[in-house]
């Protein structure tokens, strides 16, 4: 029988090497690189063998269609230049902690399968509620707590479960009313809402989109008057999702006077914080989302703006009693003597995955190595830059601003109309030195720059400011 070809320890530490000074080179160069990569479609894999090798290749063969053909395909999410989306930073601290993790492998689907994973992870989030000054029930140590998902979409999605199961009397539908549920957002929150809104059966059609003001933000009466009109037609409230900064323009909805008509009606109310929710490291920021003790649960990105690496999504829940009702089961095969005990967290029971790899030891290495002060730094410096962006823009004749700049995300249009905003777009893209997308705001085409790659400096800004403004 042939051997299995597994990489002894001693080939690991040759090859592990290799690979981390590849990625070190990659961090040097990335800014150089073309921010968007120029491919077309198929050609990537039009440049690899169709059929998987039978024998087992040199290593040395698996870097070098990497440089040479996965490479030109790639888009650098990690170049200073990146103003695109929102921002995905990872970090050399997450990196390094993520390999650990993949090296032991784990998975902490129970305190039993491996405690320190699950106490690292329930640490990290109590650290993280501390960081962002997150109500008190949010914590372990009180009534709540979080739990590290992979999306804020997947947090969202739990939070919508839990809404339903809420208004259902957590009794199964027993009452049979859950063709009547009836969720409630804003037009502006991002598209995993009406997904999750979807998934959870509630449907598009009973997902009402709630007026927002002139700078798209909720109007919390408006919310107040569906709900009341729904209740009255016989319909059952089950959840709301306020937005701590919309995907579109950083919009931020008025949590405590939504969370107030939520805790009137008894209906599940949910923040999606997922970009925003970072700037709260900084107290000066906190007032962003004022009002959160009125939230039954609440997400945020560290993936997105705290430097840790995808997949890690902070959800937090304020009563777990309640929460664990709709996402816990127990088969006969998970029992054991921790979990019996009472004593011990299983995260299986909090989202829908059973198996999980060990994402606390990237975030906990990231806190370790930037502590709190480094991560301030980062976020006060991005809000900085984009405030003086906006600034440029609004002495600028040929550009105006659309909407307000709270933190870091610019959104603006050129004065001669859609065709010239997209213009812009264009021509800036199609340098390859730097990256910007676009979104529509009162269905007129916007300009949207988000200043928040880890790595992003005034120079980068004004290189941007030089492109935007060459035409
Ligand atoms: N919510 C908001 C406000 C977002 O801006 C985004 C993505 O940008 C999401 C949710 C979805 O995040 P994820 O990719 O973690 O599902």
């Amino acid at each position: 029988m042939a051997a299995v070809p597994h990489l002894t320890p001693d080939e690991f530490r040759r090859l592990g090497r290799q690979v981390v000074d590849w990625v070190a080179d990659y961090m040097e160069r990335v800014e150089d690189l073309p921010v968007l990569a120029q491919v077309k479609p198929g050609e990537v894999r039009a440049g690899l063998p169709a059929h998987p090798p039978t024998e087992g290749e040199p290593f040395s063969a698996v870097m070098a269609d990497l440089d040479e053909i996965v490479m030109p395909g790639i888009t650098h999410w990690q170049s200073p230049n990146f103003f695109a989306f929102f921002a995905g930073n990872t970090s050399g601290p997450s990196v390094l902690g993520d390999l650990v993790a993949s090296g032991l492998g784990t998975q902490g689907m129970l305190w039993a399968t491996s405690p320190a994973a699950t106490e690292l992870e329930t640490l990290v989030l109590d650290w993280l509620a501390e960081m962002l000054g997150l109500p008190e029930a949010f914590l372990s140590t009180s009534t709540g707590g979080g739990v590290v998902q992979d999306t804020a979409s997947s947090s969202t999605l739990c939070a919508v479960l839990a809404g339903r199961e809420r208004a259902l009397g957590h009794s199964g539908n027993e009452a049979g009313i859950g063709d009547r549920l009836v969720a409630y957002t804003s037009a502006h929150a991002h598209s995993s809402v009406e997904k999750a809104v979807r998934i959870a059966g509630i449907g598009s059609a009973r997902l009402r989109h709630v007026d927002v003001d002139a700078g798209y933000a909720m109007v919390p009466e408006a919310l107040d008057a569906a709900i009341r009109a729904d209740v009255a037609a016989g319909l059952v409230p089950a959840f709301v999702n306020a937005t701590v900064g919309t995907t579109s323009s950083l919009a931020m909805d008025p949590v405590r006077p939504i969370g107030e008509i939520c805790r009137e009606h008894g209906v599940w109310y949910h923040v999606d914080a997922a970009w925003a929710g970072s700037a709260a490291v900084c107290p000066e920021f906190r007032h962003l989302q004022d009002g959160l003790e009125l939230a039954d649960s609440y997400v945020v990105n560290p993936h997105k703006w705290l430097l840790v690496g995808l997949h890690f999504s902070a959800f937090f829940v304020a009563d777990r009693a309640e929460y664990l009702r709709t996402l816990s089961l127990l088969p006969e095969y998970l029992r054991n003597e921790a979990s019996a005990s009472g004593a011990v967290i299983d995260y299986r029971d909090w989202h829908v995955a059973l198996g999980r790899r060990f994402r606390a030891l990237k975030a906990w290495f990231v806190i370790r190595h930037y502590g709190v002060a480094g991560l301030q730094a980062m976020i006060r410096e991005h809000v900085r830059l984009g405030r003086l962006l906006a600034a440029w823009i609004e002495e600028h004749p040929s550009f105006e601003l659309v909407a307000p700049v709270p933190l870091n995300l610019v959104c603006f249009r050129h004065v001669d109309g859609d065709a010239a905003s997209e213009a812009v777009v264009e021509r800036v893209n199609a340098t390859g030195r730097a990256y910007l997308t676009h979104t529509k705001l009162d269905g007129r085409y916007v300009i949207r720059v988000n200043v928040g790659q880890a790595h992003t400096e005034e120079r980068h800004v004004g290189r941007l400011w030089d492109l935007l403004t060459a035409g």
